[in-house]
């Protein structure tokens, strides 16, 4: 799994000094930090409501078996279908299944982590199965071959002149075209695939155990387009997105929102409980509830909330480290904070597990979570975790353990003087602490020792 690391590495040095894609990160989360800052203005007691969103998550992970069948009970009453996932494979399996007893050779999707999760499209590609995303920022990139850059604006990398230049390349258009331009002929090009599509993928923001609903939040109508249009509606989504009361959407819908994008609410928040009448929408509704790692997570007490999270993007934006390696630097699906906390227990451990090292901890990812999760915390536990199944190199441990010896030692630590110090840290440190920063130095001689000089000689 060194490999893992050393290509994370390699691509971070590369990206961290890319003077152009800073300048692009930077531009964009500028945008995004102004609207949030006006929106969180627009929320009374922000920090009340945070704690309630920490609350009811809480209460919905540690009941969630409860809930999830009350969903799949409710949902199951007016008419829609429920299948549980294991595994992507498994998740993989049903979609196909679905598709082929149908004969349905085009599909529809809006914006879905959990289908990047289970890589679908590449996967109904292989089938000979019609792929189409419909969310700009996903067609976007789908277009230029390319994976989500992050988990809320995926085309977040891309400046206008990229699009235009996409667009000239794959369609034709003028390199200049505006950015009205090019979503007309978007919206244009992508009506005609509403129309022949046979099914709608869509993911889920909340699942509703009490209604026995989904409730999905987006900005452009495409959802509601792919999940009303074509006659089958898949649904793909986490176990963990279950809440226990269409209620609760009065507080998640505007967290959602506002630490999202910064709005007051999303544009449309559609509630969908069954398949339609007939001739009116969908003839068949499925939902597939995905654990693929999932449970255990939510067997780790102290790193169970992490499942709480809503995917609003936050900690991604206000991340030093996310600002300056990238999207795609981590390798991962969900990337940012709170994808280093996740993916070694959603995937295999020792591949991601550098990740939760990747970072200064300095807690502004907790500090701006709308759902309180402490995820500098859970860096930290993961990275226990890291040490106590040894997968922290040898010869680290080694320097780790001899140094804390020492250096939680006055005595030892005054044995010898700055110049000597200086060389074992050359010699010990040099290579780790990386040739852009300047090594610190020791002063020829420590503070204690000085000091006890000093009232040596007031004695005298
Ligand atoms: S961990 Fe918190 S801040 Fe990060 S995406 Fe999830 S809800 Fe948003």
């Amino acid at each position: 799994m060194k490999e893992y690391k050393a290509e994370f590495l390699r691509k971070a040095a590369g990206v961290a000094f890319d003077q152009e894609h800073r300048r692009r990160i930077n531009h964009n989360i500028r945008q995004y930090d102004k609207a949030v800052v006006k929106g969180k203005e627009r929320l009374e007691n922000i920090q009340q409501l945070r704690q309630k969103a920490y609350s009811t998550k809480f209460k919905a992970l540690h009941l969630l078996d409860q809930y999830l069948v009350e969903f799949e009970a409710n949902f199951q009453r007016k008419g829609g279908k429920v299948i549980w996932a294991c595994t992507a494979e498994d998740a993989l399996k049903e979609i196909i299944g679905l598709l082929e007893k149908e004969r349905i050779e085009m599909v529809v999707k809006s914006k879905s982590m959990t289908t990047e999760e289970i890589h679908l499209n590449e996967f109904l590609e292989k089938k000979k199965i019609a792929v189409h995303e419909t969310d700009l920022g996903e067609f976007i990139v789908q277009i230029a071959g390319e994976k989500p850059y992050h988990i809320v604006t995926p085309a977040m990398h891309k400046s206008k002149e990229d699009v235009g230049a996409l667009y000239h390349e794959k369609f034709g258009l003028d390199a200049n075209s505006t950015p009205e331009e090019i979503t007309a002929f978007t919206r244009t090009h992508l009506r005609e695939k509403f129309k022949m599509a046979g099914a709608g993928i869509t993911g889920a923001n909340f699942i509703v155990a009490d209604t026995g609903s989904v409730a999905i939040t987006e900005n452009e109508g495409n959802a509601l387009l792919s999940m009303t249009s074509p006659r089958l509606h898949i649904v793909i989504a986490g176990l963990e997105k279950v809440i226990p009361s269409v209620d609760d959407l009065d507080l998640f819908w505007p967290l959602l929102a506002t630490y999202g994008t910064g709005q007051n609410m999303t544009v449309y928040n559609s509630l969908v409980s069954a398949p339609a009448a007939e001739g009116q929408g969908p003839q068949q509704m499925v939902v597939i509830l995905l654990d693929n790692g999932r449970t255990e997570l939510l067997s780790k007490s102290r790193m169970r909330m992490a499942l709480g999270c809503i995917r609003c993007g936050a900690c991604l934006n206000t991340c030093p480290v996310y600002k300056n390696i990238g999207g795609y630097t981590y390798n991962i699906t969900y990337t940012g904070p709170i994808g280093a906390v996740i993916s070694p227990h959603t995937g295999n451990f020792e591949r991601n597990i550098h990740l939760s090292f990747a970072s200064s901890l300095c807690g502004a990812c907790t500090q701006v979570c709308p759902v309180n999760i402490p995820l500098h915390h859970m860096l930290l536990l993961n990275r226990q975790e890291a040490v106590s199944k040894k997968i922290v190199p040898k010869n680290e441990r080694f320097q780790l353990k001899n140094a804390s010896s020492i250096l939680l030692n006055r005595n030892r630590l005054d044995m010898v003087g700055g110049g000597f110090k200086n060389k074992v840290l050359r010699y010990f440190v040099e290579k780790q602490w990386g040739d852009r920063r300047v090594l610190p130095q020791f002063a020829p001689k420590s503070f204690s020792r000085m000091w006890q000089e000093q009232n040596q000689q007031e004695v005298k």
